[in-house]
C-alpha cells in the first residue's frame, strides 16, 4: 500500500434542509461530537433524523461512508477512522477502514433491522412485536429498497393495500401505517402526510373506564381481601404487573407513597416507563395496615397468591406473586351481576354469553386504571401531575383522557370554578343579586303558599 496523504476526516449527517438532503457537519462541543446535534448556519441545533457519513480524502479523492443513524456509533466510528488515518499517515499499512462502516448504502431493510435491534431493550415486547410486524408487512408490499426513495404515495399505497388486499379494518390498518410512517420518518424519510391521508376511523373511542355506581356495587358484594385488592387498583392507577409486583419495602407508611420499583430477580422490569414515587390517600395506606396484617411475617410482595400465602409461608423474593388477577376481577363482577350480557364467548367449548359465564369483555384491570386518571382529572388536578402519577413518559399520552371528560362534567367543573361571574362589574352583581333573591322570594312564597294548602286539606281531612 502507497503512503497516504490523508487528513483526519470529519463527521457529517444527511438531513433533509428545505426540502433537499444535504450534508451538514456534527456538531462539536471543544473538541468532542455531540451525538444529537449538527451545525446549521452556524448555529448547533438539535437534530433527531439522517444518517451520519464520515467524509475524508484519501489520495486526492473524496471519500463519504455512511455509519448508520446512531449518534454514538458514528461517533465511534469516526474515531476508529482517524486512529486509521494517523497509521496510515505515519506509514504502516491498514487494509481495512474502520469496521463500524457499513459497506456501501445501507438498504432499507438493514436499516430497519437496526432500528429493531436497537429498540429490543427500550420497547416492551408487546410493543415490539407490533412495529416488528407492521414493518415487515410493508417491506414485503413495497418494492423500493432505500429509505430515501420512499415517498408520502408509497405510505398511502400501502394503507390502501391493507385495507384492500388484506381487509384488514380501518383501524388496524392506520395502526400499522403509523408506525411505518413514524419509523421511517425517524430514519430520515421525508413523508409528509395529510389528515386525509388516513383510513377514516369510525368513533373516537373513548376509553373505558368504571361508573362509580359499578365501583360501589362491586366493592359491596366482593370479600375484604379484594375490596382490599380492587382499591389499590383504583387508588393508585397502577399498571397490573406493577400491582403484581409490588412489594411491602415499596410502601412507605410514613410519607403516605408507594413506589413503583424494578425487581429484576422477580422478572420485573420496568422498561419504557421510569420508576416512580405516588402519593396515596390515607384510606388506602389503612386498608394495607390491615391486609399486612393477615399476612404472614417476612411477607415480600404486597397481593402474593394464596398457595404461596399458605404453606410457603413467609414469601421470599423470587416468590410467586398473583398473576390471575383478571379471571378473579372478571369472577367477582359475574358474581355482583354487573355482566353486560351481550358478549359472545366460548366455555367448556360451547357458544355462550356473557350472562351465564365470568367473561365479561367489559371487564379490565387497566380499566382501573383510565378510571384512575379521569378521576384525577375530574377533581381538578392538572395535566402534568396526572400523568407523573401515571408513570407517563409523554404528557400528551396523558392528554387523551381528557377526552373522557363530558361536556357535562366540564359544565360542572366550570360553574364550580365560577369562571362566569369572573368580569361582572359591581353595578350588575348587584342586579345578579336581585335576581337571585327574585327567584328564591318567588318559590320561598310558593312553598309557605303549598304549605298553607296543605294544611287546610289536612284539616279538612283530605290529605
Ligand atoms: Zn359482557
Amino acid at each position: 500500500m502507497t503512503k497516504t496523504k490523508a487528513a483526519a476526516g470529519s463527521l457529517k449527517r444527511k438531513i433533509k434542509l428545505d426540502g433537499n438532503w444535504t450534508f451538514v457537519p456534527v456538531a462539536k462541543r471543544g473538541d468532542r461530537y455531540r451525538p444529537d446535534e449538527v451545525v446549521i448556519q452556524g448555529l448547533p441545533t438539535k437534530m433527531k433524523q439522517g444518517t451520519f457519513y464520515l467524509d475524508w480524502r484519501e489520495d486526492g479523492k473524496r471519500i463519504q461512508k455512511a455509519v448508520g443513524t446512531n449518534g454514538h456509533e458514528a461517533i465511534e466510528a469516526h474515531r476508529v477512522q482517524t486512529k486509521i488515518h494517523e497509521l496510515r499517515v505515519s506509514g504502516v499499512a491498514v487494509e481495512q477502514d474502520a469496521p463500524q462502516l457499513a459497506p456501501g448504502r445501507e438498504s432499507m431493510r438493514q436499516r430497519i433491522d437496526h432500528f429493531l435491534e436497537d429498540r429490543r431493550v427500550t420497547l416492551r415486547p408487546k410493543s415490539l412485536k407490533k412495529y416488528s410486524e407492521a414493518l415487515t408487512s410493508f417491506l414485503a408490499f413495497t418494492k423500493k429498497r432505500y429509505i430515501e426513495d420512499i415517498k408520502p404515495d408509497d405510505i398511502r399505497g400501502f394503507l390502501a393495500h391493507m385495507t384492500l388486499a388484506e381487509k384488514l379494518a380501518p383501524k388496524t390498518a392506520k395502526v400499522k401505517g403509523r408506525i411505518v410512517h413514524g419509523v421511517l420518518t425517524g430514519l430520515g424519510a421525508a413523508l409528509r402526510m395529510e389528515r386525509g391521508d388516513w383510513p377514516k376511523v369510525t368513533k373516537k373511542q373513548r376509553r373505558p373506564m368504571y361508573q362509580t355506581v359499578t365501583m360501589q356495587t362491586l366493592l359491596s358484594t366482593v370479600s375484604r381481601e379484594h375490596y382490599i385488592l380492587w382499591s389499590f387498583f383504583l387508588h393508585t392507577g397502577f399498571r397490573e404487573q406493577e400491582v403484581a409486583f409490588c412489594s411491602w419495602s415499596d410502601v412507605d407508611f410514613k410519607r403516605g407513597e408507594i413506589s413503583v420499583t424494578e425487581k429484576p430477580h422477580l422478572g420485573f422490569e420496568i422498561k419504557n416507563y421510569q420508576q416512580r414515587t405516588v402519593p396515596v390517600p390515607e384510606e388506602l395506606l389503612d386498608l394495607l395496615r390491615e391486609h399486612n396484617a393477615t399476612l404472614p411475617p417476612n411477607s415480600f410482595l404486597v397481593f402474593p397468591t394464596r398457595a404461596a400465602k399458605g404453606a410457603a409461608a413467609s414469601l421470599k423474593p423470587g416468590g410467586k406473586n398473583r398473576l390471575n388477577m383478571l379471571d378473579l376481577l372478571k369472577f367477582d363482577y359475574y358474581l355482583a351481576g354487573l355482566n353486560c350480557g351481550g358478549c359472545e364467548v366460548t366455555a367448556g367449548g360451547k357458544a355462550t354469553t356473557c350472562a351465564k359465564v365470568p367473561q365479561c369483555r367489559r371487564v379490565g384491570l387497566h380499566m382501573f386504571r383510565h378510571t384512575f386518571a379521569t378521576n384525577l382529572l375530574r377533581a381538578g388536578f392538572n395535566i402534568v401531575d396526572v400523568s407523573r402519577q401515571l408513570g407517563h413518559q409523554d404528557v400528551a399520552t396523558t392528554q387523551i383522557y381528557l377526552h373522557d371528560l363530558s361536556n357535562d362534567e366540564l359544565r360542572e367543573q366550570l360553574n364550580a370554578s365560577r369562571m362566569g361571574t369572573m368580569y361582572i362589574p359591581e353595578q350588575f352583581k348587584q342586579t345578579e343579586y336581585k335576581r337571585i333573591h327574585a327567584v328564591s322570594d318567588a318559590s320561598r312564597k310558593r312553598m309557605s303558599e303549598g304549605g298553607k294548602r296543605s294544611a287546610q286539606l289536612r284539616a279538612a281531612g283530605i290529605d
